[in-house]
């Protein structure tokens, strides 16, 4: 029997604003979109945060033995500065100033997307379509929403009739806006005259001279509009109607709105059962973002080359650290909290790795493997609470150090059952690699530590040849070592 069916997973829906008990419109079959990355910049660490809870997400549904189709998207055209209808579109934008064509941009920063999302051990998407690659299914998409009547053509760009559609769908059904609102709040920059309404939204723009991305349509020359490439690859991978529609909480409007009236007037009535939202990680309170440089990169976490760190974490720390709060909750970013991950982590991958080392006795006495795991089960059940399923983590630690202390005992069968779920919690759904037992990286660690303390007792000796030497020659086997305010760490490059 597969393991779903022992399960009553509950997820939280915005479109309901409830958490409801998950069905999927086929059973056993799930169809899960998220929204991918603007490939014109190095993908900073919200962006991470993003990716990364849908990936535990994907990874539970798997775990579950759902059988998963899981779409995430790269957008490399379509997507202009500040989100507008008008304006330079990001990838090429960034060409212009580099100097190069825009698919060199899109290639260099598709290739660092899944390099970090490969190193915080985020398992690939079976489908990752690219809005350039689906042009011809975008203009289709625009054709049959015209066709609908819902949609017009001016000056060679299309527009979506926001009234019109509204008239007979609710548009902001997600985000819980109604158009009153937005033609009070609606900013000046999207009052296009082309536009019969401000809060119209481009399907399909006409490319003036100097915008060198650009494919023919029946409307001249022009490239899709933004909220266009999600609708359109998600039918074409997923189905008129799927399960599982995910992204940061930012997209919810106007992005994940114009998809659902880009959709529901294609003819696809409910487009998708549940919309998933995630939250953002911020930096000093404010949301990283790349526009306003208020953001951490990957790399500067791994090296530990930035003011805000006092050293280097690695990836598997900075993925505990991540999923040591929900998903839907905001997180902020800093050093003492990755500090705090980090011993968290620590403490968590030295007790499994003794684990098999500890002595089995007839019986288990001060701890409950069954009630263990279903507590551990119902935190992920309950719309993926990743927190409380590290809480219950902690206590098969505190366990095992009971019993390596003697103040508990553990049967064969119970160590055995321990192990091999603590296997499945950990790496199958968390995606925590278990570095200490496994590829001996402990060992490399107290040695590289060994020589961090010579270093230090060569400075204090005031031989700084010999400190130096020892640092440069860490550096050559691939060690950089990093100065703290009172200590040192270290990464591996
Ligand atoms: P973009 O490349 O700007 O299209 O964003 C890619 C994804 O990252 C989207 O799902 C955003 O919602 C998400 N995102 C952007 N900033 C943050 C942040 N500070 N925290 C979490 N997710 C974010
Ligand atoms: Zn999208």
């Amino acid at each position: 029997m597969k393991r779903y069916k022992q399960h009553q997973l509950k997820l939280y829906n915005s479109l309901s604003g409830k958490k409801e008990v998950f069905e999927p419109l086929t059973e056993g079959y799930v169809g899960m979109y998220v929204c991918g990355p603007t490939v014109y910049n190095k993908v900073h660490l919200g962006n991470l945060r993003t990716f990364l809870s849908f990936d535990t997400i994907s990874r539970y549904l798997r775990h579950l033995e759902y059988n998963v189709r899981y779409v995430r998207n790269i957008t490399d055209v379509g997507h202009l500065e500040q989100d507008a209808d008008s304006g330079e579109d990001r990838i090429s934008k960034e060409a212009r100033l580099q100097s190069v064509e825009p698919m060199q941009i899109v290639q260099r920063y598709t290739v660092d997307f899944h390099n970090m999302l490969n190193r915080l051990n985020c398992l690939p998407p079976d489908i990752e379509p690219s809005a350039t690659g689906h042009i011809i299914e975008q203009i289709e998409t625009v054709k049959n929403i015209m066709d609908k009547g819902l949609a017009y053509e001016v000056n060679g760009s299309v527009y979506f009739d926001v009234f019109k559609y509204n008239e007979t769908n609710h548009y902001g059904i997600l985000s819980g806006r109604n158009l009153e609102d937005l033609i009070h709040n609606s900013r000046s920059l999207d009052s296009q005259q082309d536009k019969k309404n401000p809060q119209d939204f481009a399907l399909w723009k006409k490319a003036e001279p100097e915008h060198i991305m650009r494919w023919p349509s029946p409307w001249g020359v022009g490239f899709p509009g933004w909220h266009l490439e999600c609708t359109s690859m998600s039918t074409k991978y997923l189905g008129p109607q799927f399960d599982i529609h995910g992204g940061g909480m930012d997209l919810k409007f106007p992005h994940h709105e114009c998809e659902i009236a880009q959709s529901e007037a294609c003819g696809h009535k409910d487009p998708v059962k549940y919309w998933l939202h995630a939250n953002m990680l911020t930096l000093n309170g404010q949301k990283m973002a790349k526009s306003t440089g208020n953001n951490i990169l990957p790399e500067e976490v791994f090296s530990g080359s930035n003011p805000v760190l006092s050293k280097a974490y690695t990836p598997g720390v900075v993925r505990f650290f991540m999923l040591q709060a929900h998903y839907r909750s905001i997180l902020d970013f800093s050093d003492d909290a990755l500090s705090a991950s980090e011993k968290g982590f620590q403490k968590l991958m030295s007790a499994i790795s003794i684990l098999s080392q500890l002595p089995a006795s007839p019986r288990t006495t001060g701890f409950d493997v069954d009630d263990w795991l279903n507590r551990g089960y119902q935190a992920m059940d309950d719309d993926f609470n990743t927190p409380i399923l590290i809480a219950e983590l902690f206590g098969a630690v505190k366990f095992i150090h009971q019993v390596k202390e003697g103040t508990a005992t553990v049967s064969e069968d119970d160590k055995v059952r321990l192990e091999k779920q603590l296997g499945y919690f950990v790496q199958d759904v968390l995606g925590l690699e278990l570095v200490v037992a496994e590829n001996g990286n402990n060992h490399l660690e107290k040695v590289v530590q060994i020589l961090i303390d010579m270093r230090a007792q060569a400075r204090d000796n005031k031989d700084f040849a010999l400190s130096d030497k020892i640092r440069d020659q860490l550096l050559d086997a691939g060690i950089q070592l990093k100065d703290g305010k009172d200590s040192t760490g270290f990464t591996s490059i």
